[in-house]
């Protein structure tokens, strides 16, 4: 049974020599346990964040310790009657491919709806995160224009499908021609502009917001968002959701002063975590699952086969590999 555990912590860019794989043997269950077996571990930004002992919202990942975070698992061995064999749960979960648990704070999952990936993407923390970011902060009203960075990810790709859904002028900041291919061709945004090769970003942004912008979903931070910013219209709303430009800082990050933009367009800017709205999880899950099953919302998943892939596919988000969710694929159920 295979551990990956955080071997150090990384300065800046995070690296393979980061994680440290162990193996040990699966002890004997005791009464009230499961053994669960992972089938896909999700890999996040947020927790490049944990691998720093700095301050944050979720404590560090202890050096020498298993890395955690969601995992959708099936029970394969159970002495918990509430958790039969043969149950897939959702849960936070150690990079491990099996793993005891007393069965508290897991989520049952339906393997007859949706497909089991779904539940750490468009279904679970990503998919939620941009529908509050959106909808709560946002507020986007039919005919305005949304702007969002990160378009192509995991949260991006649900954002800019919601301001669809509303009516909104969409447009999609992302890495790669391909990804600015698929926002514009697959998910049906207006305009998408690739980051890395347009020369003038304030120029791409104007062109592309010829009304301005009246929402912008922050996924990135840095240069992008100074463009939106001089871009701003009268009574802009901003969701700040991620600074992924400067998780591999080691220096504070500076730039442009956005604070009299915000005041000379009385616009309102708004940092948040996916669990202020604890209390509307189940609304918002309802409102995605339904947008799915209608086929109004899309959803592209990037899975990586493996468990020893784990650590490639987390260090491949810091240079856009993914397109959509990113996942590794660990087991069959
Ligand atoms: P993504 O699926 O969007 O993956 C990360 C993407 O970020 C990459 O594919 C890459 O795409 C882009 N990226 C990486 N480095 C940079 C950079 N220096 N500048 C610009 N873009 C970069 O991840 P998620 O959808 O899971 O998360 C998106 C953001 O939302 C992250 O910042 C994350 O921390 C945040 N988040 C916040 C939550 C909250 O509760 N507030 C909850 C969940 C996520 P590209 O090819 O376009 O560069």
């Amino acid at each position: 049974n295979k551990t990956i555990l955080l071997a150090n912590r990384p300065t800046g860019m995070p690296a393979q020599e980061n994680f440290r794989f162990e193996e040990h043997q699966v002890p004997e269950l005791q009464e009230g346990q499961v053994l669960l077996k992972s089938l896909y571990v999700s890999v996040d930004p947020y927790m490049r964040g944990r691998m720093s002992d700095a301050e944050s919202y979720v404590a560090p990942y202890a050096v020498g310790e298993p890395v955690t975070g969601g995992v959708v698992a099936e029970v394969v061995q159970s002495r918990n009657e509430g958790l039969p064999k043969g149950t897939v749960v959702l849960g936070n979960l150690p990079w491990q491919q099996y793993s005891i648990h007393s069965g508290k704070g897991l989520s049952t999952i339906n393997p007859d709806i949706t497909p089991l990936s779904y539940h750490l993407g468009i279904l679970g923390m990503p998919g939620l995160t941009a529908y509050f970011g959106l909808l709560y902060i946002g507020e986007p009203k039919p005919g305005e224009t949304v702007v969002v960075s990160g378009a192509a990810g995991a949260v991006g790709t649900v954002v800019g499908q919601i301001a669809k859904l509303k009516g909104c002028r969409v447009v999609g900041v992302a890495g790669s021609d391909e990804k600015v291919a698929y926002l514009k061709e697959e998910l049906g945004f207006d305009e998408a502009i690739n980051y890395k090769s347009t020369g003038n970003m304030n120029q791409a942004m104007a062109a592309a917001c010829p009304d301005g912008v009246d929402v912008y979903f922050d996924n990135v931070g840095g240069e992008i968002s100074d463009a939106v910013y001089l871009a701003l219209n009268k009574f802009a709303r901003i969701a700040i959701c991620g600074q992924i430009a400067y998780y591999n800082h080691t220096s504070v990050p500076s730039g442009m002063r956005v604070e009299p933009i915000l005041l000379k367009k009385s616009a309102l800017m708004k940092g948040f975590i996916v669990s202020d709205y604890a209390k509307d999880f189940d609304r918002a899950a309802k409102d995605l699952a339904g947008w799915v099953q209608e086929g109004k919302l899309q959803y592209q998943e990037t899975i990586t086969e493996g468990f020893d892939n784990i650590p490639k596919a987390f260090l491949g988000l810091f240079t856009g590999q993914n397109t959509g969710k990113q996942l590794v694929k660990v087991a069959e159920r």
